[in-house]
């Protein structure tokens, strides 16, 4: 198996694979002030095994959502889920990248993505998603977002070795606004939507995936690197989080 292989497996078989919660997927949908009783077009990018989507589809009663995600096998297991909940008619899923979406310029009223945005880089995903949205049209995301204006320089320079565009809010904002959205709204995800909504059910499967994949030496590099991480999120958490964005996009 190869480490790609080996991440897949470590983050099958739950609910969510970043940080959120379905209380604050429900939150940003209310800030996003979208007519629910419209037959709106909404894509959810990066979208996994689905957390956002099946949320999205219990309330958007019109809706069709375009599930995307690199990931066949994540698709599958929403595919799932949304026939499981008679959601499936609502949902269409697509196995693809977000650098390359399958729309057609302005045929969308809402964008979603939640956790995922930074595999291509935040500016680059505002900048190309945005010919997507009709005008009018809302964007969620969420992005890793510093919280303080210091931190300490062990965080730092983890940050900045992971994902150098984690920055303030405020610099985010800045970067909808040169890119033809006016933010609407802005919060901040909580730490359970960390700790219990997505570490801590990773950290339950560490010893059935070492099992499986015979405590070999790939796996536990894998487990150590997640460990590393959930770690520092312990000792940094009131320096950074996701932050969730809401915008509409302006002509
Ligand atoms: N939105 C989900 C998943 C977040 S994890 C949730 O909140 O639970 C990030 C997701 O982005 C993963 O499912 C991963 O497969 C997907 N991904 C990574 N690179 C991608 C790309 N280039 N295009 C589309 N999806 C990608």
């Amino acid at each position: 198996m190869t480490d790609y292989q080996l991440l897949i497996d470590l983050h099958m078989n739950t609910k969510r694979q970043g940080p959120g919660g379905d209380e604050e997927t429900e939150l940003a949908l209310k800030l996003a002030k979208i007519d629910r009783s419209d037959p709106l077009k909404v894509a959810d990018i990066g979208c996994g095994t689905g957390a956002s989507t099946i949320v999205l589809a219990q309330h958007l009663p019109k809706a069709h959502i375009t599930a995307v995600d690199l990931l066949a096998q994540f698709l599958v297991a929403l595919e799932e889920k949304a026939q499981n909940l008679g959601l499936a008619d609502k949902i269409t899923t697509h196995a693809g990248s977000m650098a390359a979406l399958p729309f057609d310029e302005e045929s969308l009223d809402l964008i979603w993505s939640e956790g995922a945005i930074y595999n291509i880089g935040f500016t680059r995903g505002v900048k190309d998603w945005q010919r997507f949205l009709k005008v009018g049209g809302i964007l969620v995301v969420s992005e890793i977002t510093w919280i303080t204006s210091s931190r300490p320089d062990e965080i730092q320079r983890y940050w900045a070795q992971e994902y150098d565009e984690i920055d303030l809010a405020s610099a985010k904002m800045g970067i909808l606004e040169q890119n033809g959205y006016a933010p609407m709204g802005y919060f901040v995800l909580p730490e359970y939507c960390w700790l219990e909504n997505y570490y801590q059910p990773l950290q339950d499967r560490f010893e059935a995936f070492l099992n499986r994949h015979d405590h070999g030496q790939a796996a536990r590099a894998i487990v150590a690197a997640e460990k590393q991480e959930i770690e520092l999120y312990e000792r940094y958490k009131s320096y950074y989080s996701y932050g969730v964005y809401i915008a509409r996009k302006l002509n």
